[in-house]
């Protein structure tokens, strides 16, 4: 008899869906616990249990194959400088800001709060990256906007609030808010003091919280349908920082043209824009000629989030394909079992375990600075950047591999893979690309000596443990006793400093298995330049099992 069918489905997994994408992950939940947010556990597997749904994975897909339109103009001729989104956009938005992922720190600043968003940020952003762009933005408004309090009192209610409004209107009638930022110009994105967009004083009084028009072009705008955006412009008396409402108190709209939304490689559920500011009103935050001072408190959050970002996207990636090798078989055996996949594997999940206990650790700083505790400040100043480096730095290749795991299907969209794959390097380009984020590190070493005090006291809180962390600390501090050319040699401080951070968290709240890999193969070099070359004393598949989502 021959086949009764043109073709049967057979050896192809289950799609990874209907799992709980927060307490799937033992590292991640294992952060929540440690660091501080307890509490939130509930709240973070609910998250979890929407992030892992069908439906919501069918959002993200969606949206990206979606992207958003640009309407300059209505029916008319009249500007109207809108950007139209596709529903599931709106669903993903809505979702983030019902579980406070945008602003609730803020709202609500108990202990553990910042750890508690930046989880439920990891958690929700594997859905999809795109839309996580206006939700980190609002987050890291908020401690900027306090420069100028009376914008922050009237502001903040609409930050804060979880309702979603995506409606283009007057603040004054709407039920929430979301804001962004302008700084990047066509001559000068991480040199932001070479800004020409100027502003001008609109009345006889000036200085902060007075108005302004602002007059000039920026070349990345993120999230345009914003109800706000921090800028930078040049006031007389230099850079300074602006809060640009897209509507004014008449409630006309303001001069800030949409020109274009950008093409980009991936972020595509996320609209880009160049904007022309025509004489636009906007309102002085900080001290005139302390822009960058002012908008500073807000770059370090969404570098924060850069890392959060990161890190969840190598999650996904090893979710994905340990998910897949468990039930694809090649050559009479699954993928799972045979030696040099579980090889491969498990170094993609040290990677992404490394990322996630980095990032726990930064966020949990992030509370306790917040609460007073200046070694804590001290540390985060310097453990954002060094972090905010190395994790982004990994996330292209990471997910190259990962992609490869799943063969052909992990080049198909489908799979999610390649929309992983298209975002990988963003993160490391937004706030700080690798060699700006490399020169402030060193920048802080030498200025701020008490950030990295704070942070090899961090480190030592593993001394003596393992040699090889200990002969890796050996190592940076004869790498830092001769500054001689020391920025050419920034990336390798960086790269070296954050491995240290990185093997001192493992070796501290990692089983062993995890830890010995990680120090073995990162910290003493017995490992290959690709994944998949953990050295063989390593226990690959118990590695393995530990990051595999279990669907049920
Ligand atoms: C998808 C997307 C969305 C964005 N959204 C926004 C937004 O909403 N708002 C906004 O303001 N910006 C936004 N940006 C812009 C982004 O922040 C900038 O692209 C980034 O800061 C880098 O600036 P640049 O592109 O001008 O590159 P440049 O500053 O020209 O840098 C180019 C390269 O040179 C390196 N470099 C710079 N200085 C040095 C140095 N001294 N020594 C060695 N190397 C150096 C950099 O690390 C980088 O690799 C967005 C970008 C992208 C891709």
């Amino acid at each position: 008899m021959g086949p009764t069918s043109t073709h049967e489905v057979l050896n192809q997994p289950p799609p990874l869906a209907g799992y709980d994408v927060f307490s799937a992950d033992v590292a991640l939940a294992d952060a929540a616990r440690r660091d501080g947010a307890a509490w939130a556990v509930d709240d973070l597997a609910a998250l979890g249990r929407l992030a892992g749904s069908e439906e919501a994975i069918e959002w993200g897909r969606l949206a990206n194959a979606n992207p958003p339109l640009l309407r300059t103009h209505d029916r008319f001729g009249n500007r109207i400088d809108e950007v139209e989104f596709h529903p599931a956009y709106h669903d993903l938005m809505r979702a983030a800001l019902d579980h406070g992922l945008h602003t609730a720190p803020w709202a609500i600043p108990q202990p553990g709060a910042h750890l508690a968003r930046a989880i439920g940020f990891f958690v929700w952003t594997q859905v999809e990256a795109g839309h996580g762009c206006p939700v980190s933005m609002t987050y890291s408004a908020v401690p900027a906007l306090r420069a100028a309090p009376e914008l922050a009192a009237e502001w903040e209610p609409l930050l804060l609030s979880r309702t979603y409004d995506p409606h283009a209107r007057p603040v004054t009638e709407k039920s929430g808010a979301t804001c962004g930022m302008a700084m990047t110009e066509k001559q000068g994105g991480s040199d932001v003091r070479a800004n020409t967009t100027h502003a001008q004083p609109a009345a006889s009084a000036t200085g902060p919280g007075c108005p302004y028009l602002l007059t000039g072009h920026k070349w990345f705008c993120s999230a345009p349908m914003c109800d706000a955006f921090l800028v930078l412009a040049q006031a007389p008396g230099g850079l300074s920082c602006f809060l640009l409402p897209r509507w004014l108190p008449d409630g006309t709209r303001n001069r800030m043209h949409l020109q274009r939304l950008k093409d980009k490689l991936g972020n595509r559920s996320n609209a880009s824009s160049e904007i022309e500011l025509d004489r636009a009103w906007a309102t002085m935050v900080g001290d005139e000629g302390r822009g960058v001072r002012t908008i500073i408190e807000m770059v370090n959050h969404t570098r924060l989030d850069c890392v959060i970002g990161a890190a969840a996207g190598m999650r996904q990636a090893v979710a994905q394909a340990t998910h897949h090798a468990a039930h694809r078989a090649a050559f009479g055996k699954l993928l799972v079992d045979q030696p040099l996949m579980v090889n491969v594997l498990a170094d993609l999940a040290i990677e992404s375990e490394a990322a996630t206990v980095a990032m726990g650790r930064l966020a949990a700083a992030y509370d306790a600075a917040a609460a007073g505790d200046e070694r804590e400040a001290a540390f985060k100043r310097l453990a954002t950047a060094v972090v905010k480096y190395w994790v982004c730095k990994r996330q292209p290749a990471h997910a190259a591999e990962a992609l490869e795991c799943l063969g052909g299907n992990g080049y198909v969209e489908d799979s999610m893979m390649p929309r992983l794959f298209r975002e990988s390097p963003l993160n490391g380009i937004w706030e700080g690309s690798g060699n700006v984020i490399c020169l402030d590190v060193l920048r802080a070493i030498r200025r701020e000596p008490a950030s990295f005090e704070a942070f090899l006291d961090e480190v030592a809180l593993a001394g003596g443990v393992d040699r090889r962390l200990d002969e890796a600390r050996r190592c940076l501090e004869a790498e830092l006793a001769d500054l001689d050319g020391i920025e050419a040699r920034g990336r390798r401080v960086v790269e070296a400093m954050a491995l240290l951070l990185q093997g001192s968290l493992l070796v501290r709240h990692a089983p062993a298995l995890v830890a010995d890999a990680f120090c073995a193969s990162r910290l003493a070099g017995d490992s290959g330049r690709a994944f998949g070359t953990l050295p063989r004393t390593v226990d690959g598949s118990a590695i393995v099992e530990r990051a595999r989502p279990l669907v049920a």
